[in-house]
């Protein structure tokens, strides 16, 4: 049915054959990325995949795995247990994810100290680049962290959640579907080159924030911000802070926001632009289809 309502979708359904004489088909597993979303996150989101695992609850059971995808791939997972292992199969090249490498290294060295164990235990984790901020893909620009994506996907679920897995998964194509069609009608007469509401609220706020550091000038786009007894040096041409905020999430700290304040410009033009209105728009100008309910289908 998602098939055929909405062509273009992916659907895939796994069962396990049982060895008893009657050899019955157990479910196992399901996947299903509709056409509207494929379209809208290939147009404007970022090269991130989050995947999280939301235990169900009730007599079914099972994990539920939420994503979202790009190009050249960074998938952030919870490192729960089960979806870890299944990444490392399913893309073991691609990154998951501390900022700069000299402060990683004094960080590490302060937690061998403190707990030789702890130390052992993060060795055990395998590749840096799956796990540390200082490796991290700048150009993904995630503001995301991984408790978020546990809890916007807990709180959308709600009751849902102990339903059987029928019932369970129209809930979440309801959801979905209901969801995209309000973000679109919301940003109808948004300004396709500012950043969105929410990012101009925050640029307000780190605006505030910045009141606390003051900026020493260089050269024309350099400076180092002095904030309480750190100096950390801001680079408007590279649009990076030592702080390593800026670079990973796009939207530049409350360090960067002083030296921009400071040289004379416009904070918001140095959001990237997987903040704007325009992204936003294309992100949300698809569509999932209506599914009547399962009496109507074949
Ligand atoms: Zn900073």
């Amino acid at each position: 049915m998602v098939r055929q309502t909405n062509p273009g979708s992916a659907a895939y359904c796994a069962w396990s054959q049982q060895n008893g004489p009657n050899k019955a088909l157990i479910f196992s597993s399901i996947f299903i990325s509709f056409k509207g979303v494929i379209d809208g996150v290939g147009a404007g989101c970022r090269s991130l995949i989050g995947v999280d695992g939301t235990h169900l609850k009730g007599n079914y059971g099972g994990i539920l795995k939420d994503c979202n995808r790009g190009d050249d791939w960074c998938i952030m997972s919870d490192r729960q247990k089960g979806i870890d292992p299944a990444l490392t199969e399913l893309w073991p090249e691609v990154k998951r994810s501390a900022t700069s490498p000299f402060t990683f290294k004094k960080a590490m060295n302060r937690i061998k100290k403190a707990n030789h164990l702890a130390l052992v235990w993060l060795s055990k984790l395998g590749d840096q680049e799956r796990w540390t901020k200082h490796k991290y893909d700048p150009k993904i620009c995630s503001d995301e962290n991984t408790s978020n994506f546990v809890e916007s996907s807990n709180a959308t679920l709600g009751v849902d959640r102990c339903r059987p897995i029928l019932t369970l998964l129209e809930g979440i194509r309801r959801v979905c579907m209901t969801r995209i069609a309000s973000r679109r009608q919301k940003c109808q007469d948004w300004n396709n080159a500012d950043p969105c509401p929410n990012i101009v609220k925050r640029i307000r706020k780190l605006m505030h924030d910045s009141r606390t550091c003051k900026a020493y000038q260089s050269r024309k786009g350099e400076y180092e911000i002095m904030e309480g007894k750190s100096m950390l040096p801001v680079s408007l041409n590279n649009k990076n802070c030592i702080c390593g905020v800026w670079q990973t999430t796009g939207i530049p700290c409350r360090h960067a926001i002083r030296a921009i304040l400071a040289a004379g410009y416009d904070p918001h033009r140095y959001v990237s632009t997987w903040y704007s209105g325009r992204a936003y728009k294309q992100a949300y100008a698809h569509h999932i289809n209506t599914i009547p309910d399962h009496e109507h289908w074949p």
